[in-house]
């Protein structure tokens, strides 16, 4: 298949190596300059879109989105699909879908959980939004850079989907490391509160997979001096995305909103920038009640 990517950073990158290196004859772009083995690289994002079957899209954000939607979905063949990985806010995600629509595109919102690690090696999880259509001609490519895609629903429900997951993982994350910030106050032995919540009713995936205490559990970031991992300035951003998109549903989320709140003191007025998402067990371990 012949496939644009635009965006080809840290997720990007791997993530069209891979299509690569399936036999797809991948054309790159991205604004910075990049070389990814075995894609060739054009001088603009609408020269990689130009006669592509699928274009897709791996960028920071839904305003970067919306920009380079305005380039490339012009220069795009009728019947070809723009499948956008990024996490965008829901309002971008389906703004851009009925735009490519509008142009006689097919369109996915589909972005992914997995990591760095999982797009190098071609197991990320996808979740897409768009008609069955628009997931029919992308599902062989997410097979390729990923090991699961769910579709949820119409244009939007992945980026919906991706939002309320990362609340709850950013809740039961800070829920996980004031537990044991606690258990310590109370004399508890981290294995011995490991043993017990990861077999009780308070076990999660924080808890069981991605324990936040060194030396407990699974290895984790918490094991490498909290080196991400997933940082905490994206589950900061994630978090953003889930409060924007809970303001324009009218949704109450006391717990995400405060989540929020935390995420952003312990990135932006403490050390939190750079270090896994974590890192909030060693802050919660230093703090009293005032
Ligand atoms: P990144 O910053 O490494 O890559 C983004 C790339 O987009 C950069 O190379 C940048 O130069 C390029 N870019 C920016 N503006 C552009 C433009 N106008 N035209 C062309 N290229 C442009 O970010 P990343 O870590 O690869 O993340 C990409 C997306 O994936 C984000 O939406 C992020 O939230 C999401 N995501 C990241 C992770 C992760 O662990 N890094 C996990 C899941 C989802």
């Amino acid at each position: 298949m012949k496939i644009g990517f635009i965006g080809l950073g840290n997720m990007g990158a791997p993530m069209a190596a891979n299509l690569a290196a399936a036999g797809h004859a991948v054309t790159g772009f991205d604004m910075a300059d990049v070389s990814v083995e075995g894609v060739a690289m054009a001088g603009t994002a609408a020269e990689a879109a130009s006669g592509a079957e699928v274009v897709i899209t791996m960028l920071p954000n839904g305003q970067i989105l919306r920009a380079v939607a305005d380039q490339i979905i012009p220069a795009m063949s009728n019947g070809a699909a723009l499948v956008d990985c990024s996490t965008v806010d829901v309002d971008s995600a389906r703004a851009v879908a009925d735009q490519a629509t509008q142009a006689g595109l097919l369109a996915v919102d589909a972005p992914v959980s997995g990591g760095i690690g999982g797009a190098a090696a071609g197991t990320l999880t996808f979740m897409a939004g768009g008609s069955e259509a628009a997931f029919a001609k992308a599902a062989p490519l997410f097979e390729i850079m990923g090991q699961k895609a769910v579709h949820c629903g119409e244009a939007g429900a992945g980026q919906a989907a991706k939002i309320c997951n990362n609340m709850i993982l950013g809740v039961t994350m800070i829920a996980t490391c004031e537990a044991f910030a606690l258990a310590d106050k109370l004399g508890l032995d981290r294995q011995k509160m490991f043993d017990v919540v990861s077999t009780s009713s308070g076990y999660s995936w924080t808890m069981n997979a991605y324990c936040p205490a060194p030396g407990v559990g699974p290895q984790s970031p918490a094991d490498n001096g909290y080196q991400p991992g997933f940082a905490a300035e994206l589950m900061l951003k994630d978090l953003r995305l889930s409060q924007q998109a809970a303001d324009s549903a009218d949704a109450d989320t006391p717990m995400g909103q405060a989540a929020m709140a935390l995420y952003e003191q312990f990135v932006e007025h403490e050390n939190g920038l750079g270090q896994d998402f974590s890192a909030m067990l060693p802050r919660f371990e230093q703090r009293g009640r005032t």
